[in-house]
């Protein structure tokens, strides 16, 4: 009889984002009068640019005519992507990164979750507590996370690094040797930066012990404050410990578009195998590429309007966050986050439990957050607010909240 990937069995149901759905329900039915806005949730509401737009028209035309139809791509993206990215967001900042250690994706989740796969099973990883889950439950599919200890809410095999208010939300590296460490900038979900400082104690400690830094900057075009980094491979040394995630997904709406980034620098080598080879094999053996009407649309990201136009999107966003940081600061509450991401941390008031402050804040004001317990043992006493909302409903939320708590 066929034997099932027993790791999988020992996953916990994904709770968090479903119990959020059945307390909102829940309320609703119970008070079918009550509106209410959810500042919980991840997904962008702003639709494509026009230059977007525009750009998928036309590549949709040019498929609809044999001089201009595109088949298979390459597996790694068209060049005329791979180039764009390489010269807008890494040389434009003074990186050189080569359109050959750029590989063009159908997401950040994906490359997260299948990065796993040129990695032996026997390393030691380290994630952030709290910690987008993606990290978490692909290394416990594939079997280097250990069990999962129910009464503490976390894997015995991986190291937690706490990212708590004293090290501002950023982790210092572990006591144990981690083979690999995960980190996201900005982050989800306290919405905390890193400095350039921090990032430069975690590629010497890399290049140190041979780890590999996956480096998940999927919110990088949030980020509003003058000389933070913008990537890893800002940081002296991070081209021989570093691979870099980024996506279309929030920086130009491209959650339901589906196109992202993943860059393995040439140098980066372990056991002596080139990372970049591995990847590229892998990427060639299970990934047929991004649609080309996709790419298309993704390059349009990089025109002067294109540019201008989710630049605009984004100051929308921001201003969102600007919005609840303020208006919850003003009314007592100590918030995090928010200033280079759309995630804003709230501390809950007294001690109180996530998902209680969830239920009364839900039950008070009619708006929805995410408990930070379900990112991690650290999140217990938080909760998470986005900003990806429209700005009318979001300032509304604010002024519930600040009225009735
Ligand atoms: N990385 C982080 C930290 C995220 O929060 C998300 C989405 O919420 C992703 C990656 C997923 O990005 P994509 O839509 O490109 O798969």
């Amino acid at each position: 009889m066929v034997r099932v990937n027993q790791n999988y069995l020992k996953l916990p149901g994904s709770y968090l984002f479903s119990e959020v759905a059945r307390r909102i329900s829940a309320y609703s039915a119970a008070h079918p009068e009550a509106q209410i806005t959810k500042l919980s949730i991840g997904d962008v509401t702003r639709p494509l640019v026009p230059a977007v737009v525009e750009a998928m028209h036309k590549a949709v035309d040019e498929m609809g005519t044999y001089e201009g139809f595109h088949g298979y791509g390459p597996e790694q993206g068209y060049p005329f992507l791979r180039e764009a990215i390489a010269q807008h967001d890494y040389a434009a900042r003074g990186m050189d990164i080569k359109p050959d250690e750029i590989f063009v994706s159908d997401g950040a989740k994906s490359d997260c979750g299948n990065i796993g796969d040129i990695f032996g099973v026997d390393n030691v990883v380290a994630v952030c507590d709290p910690v987008y889950p993606v990290y978490v439950d692909t290394n416990a599919m594939a079997g280097r996370a250990g069990d999962f200890q129910e009464e503490l809410g976390r894997w015995n095999k991986l190291i937690y690094m706490p990212c708590v208010e004293s090290n501002g939300f950023s982790p210092e590296p572990p006591k144990e040797k981690a083979d690999i460490i995960y980190l996201c900038f900005p982050n989800n979900p306290t919405g905390a930066m890193a400095t350039r400082e921090q990032l430069k104690v975690w590629v010497d400690y890399a290049n140190a012990n041979g780890s590999v830094i996956l480096y998940d900057s999927a919110y990088e075009a949030f980020i509003t404050e003058e000389d933070v980094p913008h990537s890893i491979f800002e940081i002296e040394g991070a081209r021989t410990c570093a691979i870099e995630f980024r996506s279309f997904s929030k920086t130009a709406g491209f959650t339901g578009n589906r196109c992202a980034y993943t860059v393995v620098p040439m140098e980066l080598e372990r056991d002596g195998a080139s990372l970049n080879k591995m990847w590229n094999r892998r990427q060639c053996t299970k990934f047929n590429g991004v649609p080309y009407v996709v790419q298309r649309g993704a390059a349009a990201v990089y025109t002067p309007e294109g540019h201008a136009q989710i630049m605009e999107s984004i100051a929308y966003y921001q201003n969102n966050a600007k919005v609840i940081r303020e208006g919850l600061s003003s009314a007592g509450f100590q918030c995090f986050g928010g200033v280079n991401a759309p995630y804003i941390w709230v501390k809950t008031p007294n001690g109180m439990g996530s998902w209680d402050f969830f239920d009364l804040v839900l039950d008070r004001a009619n708006v929805a957050t995410t408990p930070g317990a379900g990112f991690g043992p650290s999140g217990e006493g938080y909760v998470r607010l986005t900003a990806f909302g429209d700005a009318e409903a979001t300032k509304r939320a604010v002024e519930q909240v600040k009225s009735v708590l």
